[in-house]
């Protein structure tokens, strides 16, 4: 752990998340995989942990120079580097946000297969708080995402990953799937720049509420 992150853990469990939130929104973006993890690979070889930290840092820029620093975000990683998924959560259980996101792209044998997904936890009989806020959340992205992006929405979907089970307890928690690399037409939208921040600006905007 470096020093910074130390001193501010220490800061946080002395003064408090009051000190930090100053009223405003904490999110915690979840750039998926990173370092020798590359995730799935594009057909034009783009690594799904670029592209998930490509879009994470995207959503840092717009935040503060467009949306005058609405939230206050955090990720998990700002860099490229290998982190557990066990700290990410540890993360969340730490700072405890109003949202934690993991952003990742998808990957199928079937070159075909294109669109969004998202992913709430599993547990449909424990109806909690922020089970309802994790999708009512989600059902916004996935307008937001179809409606001005143009994706093909695939649904929302349960699944019992790692970093949703682990922070569903203390916040709300989605993980999205934002499109397929194995599928030519994506993996080269997600090559752009352009489409980066359209898709950061895009959770942004479906987060907001
Ligand atoms: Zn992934």
């Amino acid at each position: 752990m470096r020093p910074f992150k130390i001193l501010f853990l220490m800061l946080y469990f002395i003064t408090g998340p009051v000190l930090f939130s100053q009223g405003k929104k904490v999110i915690i973006i979840d750039a998926g995989h990173g370092g020798t993890d590359f995730g799935a690979i594009g057909t034009n070889h783009i690594k799904e942990k670029d592209i998930t930290l490509a879009i994470a840092k995207a959503m840092l820029f717009y935040n503060s120079i467009l949306l005058d620093n609405t939230y206050e975000l955090y990720l998990t990683r700002y860099k490229d580097t290998l982190i557990s998924l066990s700290h990410r959560t540890k993360l969340v259980n730490a700072l405890q946000p109003d949202f934690f996101i993991s952003l990742h792209c998808n990957h199928a044998l079937n070159s075909k297969a294109t669109g969004i997904e998202i992913y709430l936890h599993n547990k449909t009989s424990l109806q909690t708080e922020n089970q309802v806020k994790s999708k009512a959340i989600a059902l916004a992205m996935v307008n937001v995402l179809t409606e001005r992006l143009g994706y093909r929405n695939r649904g929302i979907k349960r699944a019992n990953f790692q970093v949703l089970r682990e922070s569903i307890a203390t916040s709300p928690a989605i993980l999205v799937e934002l499109g397929f690399l194995s599928n030519v037409d994506e993996a080269s939208y997600l090559e752009l720049k352009k489409n980066i921040n359209a898709l950061a600006l895009a959770l942004l905007m479906s987060i907001k509420n």
